[in-house]
């Protein structure tokens, strides 16, 4: 199922990065040896300064630093918390498309480091287990790979934790939270995913590359609690 000539390729250039200097993948200037971006595309990365800190909203939703939005005040998400990386904007937005749609699994070390960069600065307790945003079968036949587990398995690495993309499954196919109309995000995704009891009594931290409206996560979160989660928290490389 999955592209094995890409991924192979892929681990090799891991290596090769870990010895040598490489070039910058956004604009081709030298890099730091290890590094995939040269120091200044990385400064100039969208990061999120104020969020909020239930929902990772961020921009004209947010109006008073530490306070939930009015989103989740109004309808608190089914999730304790989410943690966003980056703002879904350029080149952070082209990044994650290149990953998504481009066969560019290497970027999934980029964004997964960042992810976890980002983790660590924060105060957070770990969960017990990693669980990426699955794919419909549909889609994941038609991609050859799911972007999600390729981040999350980066950060579940790098954070040791263990990681689990068996036991919670897309069982229907949805469109794509991007191409619908507000009002239809939150009904696209209800009900499509089916999680197991591999979850009941555990805290679960869900792993995704963007968070648009929040709907898919939560309705992954929704069935991670019917399940017996005792926590749900989301962690995205965007929120947009
Ligand atoms: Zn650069
Ligand atoms: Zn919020």
């Amino acid at each position: 199922m999955y592209k094995h000539f890409a991924l192979s390729a892929y681990f090799l250039g891991t290596i090769q990065r870990g010895l040598w200097p490489g070039n910058c993948l956004l604009c081709a200037a030298r890099a730091p040896v290890g590094k995939d971006l040269c120091p200044a595309c990385e400064r100039a990365l969208p990061r999120t300064e104020w969020a909020c800190p239930r929902c990772a909203a961020h921009g004209a939703a947010m109006e008073v630093e530490g306070v939930a939005c009015g989103a989740c005040q109004a309808h608190p998400p089914a999730y304790v918390c989410a943690r966003a990386a980056f703002r879904y904007a350029p080149p952070v937005d082209k990044l994650i498309q290149h990953l998504k749609y481009h066969d560019r699994l290497e970027l999934s070390r980029l964004l997964g480091g960042y992810l976890t960069e980002h983790l660590q600065t924060l105060n957070d307790p770990l969960p017990d287990v990693v669980v990426p945003v699955p794919l419909h079968s549909s889609r994941l036949r038609e991609r050859g790979y799911n972007q999600s587990l390729e981040i999350a398995h980066f950060v579940a690495k790098s954070l040791v934790l263990p990681i689990n993309w068996k036991d919670a499954q897309r069982i229907r196919p949805t469109m794509p939270q991007t191409e619908l109309p507000r009002e239809q995000r939150r009904k696209n995704v209800r009900g499509a995913f089916m999680t197991g009891g591999a979850f009941a009594g555990r805290r679960i931290a869900i792993v995704d590359d963007v968070m648009t409206s929040g709907h898919t996560a939560n309705a992954l979160a929704e069935s991670l609690l019917r399940s017996g989660a005792v926590e749900v928290r989301v962690w995205v490389v965007a929120r947009a």
